[in-house]
């Protein structure tokens, strides 16, 4: 997801939206998930997950980055995606998923990138 105009230090740009499902219903999905290799359930809290793959928006398509340009604040139980810097347009957006390298996935968010997602 790209910037198509300049985007203020912490304006809220958008929020994370999906179906609100136990931890335990999201293990099941995301094996499911994994089989076509597009996996979209955030962690919301330690019970809840929000999976976008059911009434997302396209928040779902932001990528993570290592060095990201955004951060994730939760509140009220909504997860909003916001701007950790003056970001420009046609900058990409990305934020960092804090997966602890549970995917086992190449991060590959630059050239080189040693990280797992
Ligand atoms: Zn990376």
């Amino acid at each position: 997801m790209y910037a198509t105009r300049t985007i203020n230090k912490n304006t809220r740009i958008i929020d994370y939206a999906g179906e609100k499902i136990s931890v335990r219903e999201s293990e099941k999905r995301e094996r499911r998930y994994m089989k076509r290799g597009r996996v979209w359930c955030f962690t919301l809290t330690q019970r809840t997950v929000v999976d976008a793959a059911v009434g997302g928006n396209i928040a779902r398509f932001i990528n993570h980055a290592c060095r990201p340009n955004c951060y994730i604040e939760i509140k009220d139980g909504v997860i909003w995606i916001r701007a950790a810097r003056r970001i420009r347009a046609g900058e990409e957006i990305t934020y960092h998923y804090n997966t602890g390298g549970d995917a086992q996935m190449v991060c590959r968010c630059r050239p080189g990138c040693q990280s797992f997602l």
